[in-house]
């Protein structure tokens, strides 16, 4: 018999939930993560009242009536209504597309007017009936203006890639709609934790053990022996030695500073949606809480980078053994020689076709392992983009597997 019931690696909102559910059924638990602080890529850090999202900014917004339940057991949440801002060459536009979009770039009042422009736009396209990437995806949706505007120069900074490499599904998250409605998102519940990420992640890991800056694979053998089962939340292609290749991800830097001014752009979220900036966003924190008051103000500039890996020997792929990285001519070249460097960090999956298959192969490895204890949860277990709500939905839904 080991000392714990179950060894949860990584203190995210996975690892999160299921410590405290696994907590509240009377386990015993150890949570670990390599980072100094809880919360994963949620985590947030007071500075001058203003609670800086530390990994880019996080607005919490779901459908799922009992997710929004869960959440507000650890906080209140206020009423913010993410409506990001796009810069291009100097002019702003609102996002998403909505009529607003499509007065500011084509003077357009009604919808009617903007359907019968969106048409004229979409016409050069008509006969793509199946895009094949991102570019005819767009193209189709809405045409050359919108796609030159707002989405090449964004997806391209943020991707790494030429839009004609990128799968179409990445743009179908983005939302399109002919009224005047400035709100990203289409959840009937959106918001900010009241008093920040950071207190929320506390009351949710309250009187649960975790010992942090902890990596489990600075000591495998000894963490699999602490408890009965792990519940996995780190990369899957580390766990496995990278043994089949190693899986592409997305990485950012970050760039963070504190400004003498009270207002710098007058709202959360700025999307750069040219190339001459290398950033793609900027996000100035203190309009997510406009209640808590500062004289200061919290700024971060999000440049998008490469993901070198922690393998410093690029492991040839199971599936096609070449280099998984993507040919050097399809990268484009940092316009920007003085952005920061990366903090490796792998932020997003490529769920693109190669990455995909290599990854359903690990899974086949994963499910193997079940029988020895573990467990694969949140993105980077299972390789997959999720949301807040759909990662919580994730782990409430391991557990009642686990637990009941
Ligand atoms: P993570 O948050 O990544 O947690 C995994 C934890 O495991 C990390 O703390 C890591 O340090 C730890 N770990 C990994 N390997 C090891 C190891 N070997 N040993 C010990 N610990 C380890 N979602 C939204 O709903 N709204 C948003 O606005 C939003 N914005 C986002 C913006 C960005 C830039 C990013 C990257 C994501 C965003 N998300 C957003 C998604 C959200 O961050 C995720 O849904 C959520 O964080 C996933 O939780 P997780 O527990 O699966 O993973
Ligand atoms: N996107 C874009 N222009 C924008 C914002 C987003 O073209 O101003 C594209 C881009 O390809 C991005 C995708 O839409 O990867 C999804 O964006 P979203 O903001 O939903 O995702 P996030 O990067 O915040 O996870």
């Amino acid at each position: 018999m080991n000392g714990y019931d179950y060894l949860i690696v990584g203190a995210g909102l996975f690892g999160g939930v299921f410590a405290r559910e696994a907590a509240d059924k009377g386990k015993k638990v150890l949570v670990i993560d390599k980072r100094p602080r809880i919360g994963g890529n949620c985590a947030s850090e007071m500075r001058d009242g203003i609670d800086v999202h530390l990994y880019g900014a996080h607005i919490f917004h779901t459908d799922y009536e009992d997710v929004w339940e869960y959440v507000n057991r650890f906080s209140r949440f206020n009423n913010f209504v993410n409506s990001p801002i796009a810069s291009y060459r100097g002019k702003l536009y609102n996002l998403p597309f909505n009529m607003n979009t499509f007065y500011a770039l084509w003077g357009v009042r009604t919808p009617e007017e903007a359907e019968s422009k969106l048409d004229e736009q979409r016409a050069a396209y008509r006969h793509i009936t199946e895009p094949k990437n991102l570019e005819e995806k767009a193209l189709t949706l809405c045409g050359r203006d919108i796609f030159e505007t707002l989405i090449k120069g964004y997806t391209e900074k943020q991707w790494g890639r030429d839009a004609r490499e990128l799968p179409p599904f990445i743009i179908s998250r983005l939302p399109f709609r002919l009224a005047f409605d400035n709100n990203y998102f289409t959840d009937r519940y959106q918001g900010i934790p009241e008093d920040g990420y950071a207190a929320l992640f506390e009351r949710l890991f309250n009187g649960i053990e975790v010992k942090r800056n902890s990596d489990f694979f600075a000591d495998r053998e000894a963490f699999c022996g602490v408890a009965d089962k792990i519940i996995f939340t780190g990369r899957v292609d580390e766990y496995f030695d990278f043994k089949l290749g190693a899986l592409e991800y997305r990485s950012l830097s970050f760039e963070t500073e504190t400004l003498k001014c009270e207002n710098y752009q007058g709202v959360a979220v700025v999307n750069y949606t040219d190339f001459a900036p290398p950033y793609t966003r900027v996000i100035e924190h203190k309009h997510f809480r406009p209640a808590a008051k500062s004289p200061v103000t919290v700024v971060t500039k999000e440049y998008p980078a490469e993901f070198r890996g922690h393998n410093p020997l690029p492991v040839p792929c199971v599936l096609c053994l070449d280099a998984l990285s993507p040919t050097p001519e399809s990268r484009i070249p940092n316009p920007e020689p003085r952005a920061p460097i990366s903090n490796n960090e792998p932020y997003y999956v490529i769920n693109d076709a190669r990455n995909n298959a290599l990854y359903a192969e690990y899974k086949k490895l994963a499910d193997a392992e079940k029988e020895k204890g573990v467990v694969f949860g949140g993105r980077l277990a299972e390789y997959r983009y999720y949301d807040m709500d759909d990662v919580i939905l994730s782990a409430l839904t391991a557990v009642k597997k686990e637990l009941y």
